[in-house]
C-alpha cells in the first residue's frame, strides 16, 4: 500500500504534483483535483490552506460540488478573529473558488421572470402610482438575504445564486478596505451622502459574510462593485420623514463601476404588509 495514497485515485501520491489538504490531511495528485499546473504553482507560493474536492462538497446533497455557505463561514471567522490573517483568508478563498471553477453564470436576457409582489404592488398603488406603468415589482423570499436574492432575480430571474453573490460581495469589502471602511486613511467615498448612516467596517464586513444577516447601502455598493453592474436602488416615498426615504432612490454605481453604465435593474426596498399612510410603515 502507498504512505500517501492520493485522496482521489489512491494511488501513490509521490509519483506526481500532489497537494495537501488542510482539513482531512490527505494528499491529492494535482491532476485528480483537477487543477493547472499555474494554480498549482499559485498554491505552493504562500502560506494558503487547499481544500480538497471532498471537504469542498457541501453536506446537504443537490448544492453543486462546492460549499459556497462553508466559504462564506470561512470569510466569517476569519473577520472576527484578529489572529486569523483576513488577507490570506481572502486569497485562499478567490483561489478556491478559481480552483473549483466556481463563477456566476453569464448574464442572459431572460432576467426579468418571476412572480410579482403584490404587497409592492399595493404600496406602489398607494404611494408611487405612476411607477406601476413601467415596473412590474418581483417578490424575493425575506430571509435576511432579501438583498442578494433580489440582485440574484435581477441578473438572472432566479434567487439561488444569492450565497454566492454573498460570498463575492464579502470578498470585495475584504479586499479593498480603503473603499469600504469609512476611517480608512485613503478612504474613497462612493456613496457621497451625508444623511445616510453609514457602519463601521468591523460591522459591514461580516453583516456581508455571515448568512441571513441584513444588508445597507454599503453593501449595495459592494455587491456593485463586485459584480460590475450598475443598479438603482428605489424606497418608495411612504416613510413619514424625507430624508429617511429619499437617500435610499439612487443609482447605485460601486467601485470601478462607471455611472455611465446602464442600470442593470432597480432594487426596492419593501415592507411585508401594504400601509396606508405613511405612520404605518415599518
Ligand atoms: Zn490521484
Ligand atoms: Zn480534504
Amino acid at each position: 500500500m502507498a504512505e500517501f495514497p492520493c485522496g482521489q485515485c489512491n494511488q501513490d501520491a509521490d509519483t506526481s504534483p500532489s497537494i495537501n489538504c488542510d482539513q482531512c490531511d490527505q494528499w491529492i495528485h494535482r491532476k485528480c483535483v483537477p487543477m493547472t499546473p499555474a494554480i498549482w504553482a499559485e498554491w505552493q507560493t504562500a502560506d494558503l490552506k487547499f481544500l480538497c474536492p471532498r471537504c469542498v462538497k457541501p453536506t446537504t446533497p443537490g448544492e453543486g460540488p462546492y460549499d459556497i455557505r462553508a466559504a462564506l463561514k470561512r470569510v466569517a471567522e476569519a473577520a472576527a478573529t484578529t489572529n486569523i490573517n483576513l488577507r490570506s483568508v481572502v486569497k485562499q478563498e478567490r483561489l478556491l473558488l478559481k480552483t473549483y471553477k466556481v463563477t456566476l453564470p453569464q448574464l442572459t436576457e431572460n432576467h426579468g421572470a418571476g412572480e410579482v409582489d403584490e404587497t409592492s404592488v399595493g404600496i406602489l398603488r398607494n404611494f408611487h402610482p405612476a411607477l406601476l406603468e413601467d415596473y412590474r415589482p418581483i417578490g424575493v423570499q425575506g430571509d435576511g438575504n432579501c438583498l442578494y436574492r433580489a440582485i440574484s432575480q435581477g441578473m438572472y430571474g432566479v434567487q439561488h445564486h444569492h450565497h454566492l453573490i454573498r460570498l463575492l460581495t464579502a470578498l470585495e469589502i475584504a479586499e479593498h478596505p480603503a473603499h469600504h471602511d469609512i476611517h480608512h486613511p485613503n478612504h474613497v467615498d462612493h456613496i457621497k451622502d451625508s444623511r445616510l448612516f453609514l457602519a463601521e467596517y468591523n460591522i459591514l464586513l461580516p453583516e456581508a459574510a455571515i448568512e441571513g444577516k441584513e444588508s445597507c447601502m454599503q453593501h449595495i455598493f459592494a455587491a456593485s462593485a463586485a459584480l460590475g453592474l450598475c443598479f438603482e436602488s428605489y424606497c418608495p416615498p411612504m416613510v413619514p420623514s424625507e430624508y429617511m426615504s429619499l437617500p435610499y432612490t439612487r443609482r447605485v454605481s460601486g467601485r470601478g463601476v462607471r455611472t455611465s453604465k446602464g442600470v442593470a435593474f432597480t432594487l426596492m426596498w419593501t415592507s411585508t404588509s401594504v400601509a396606508n399612510s405613511s405612520r404605518q410603515f415599518k
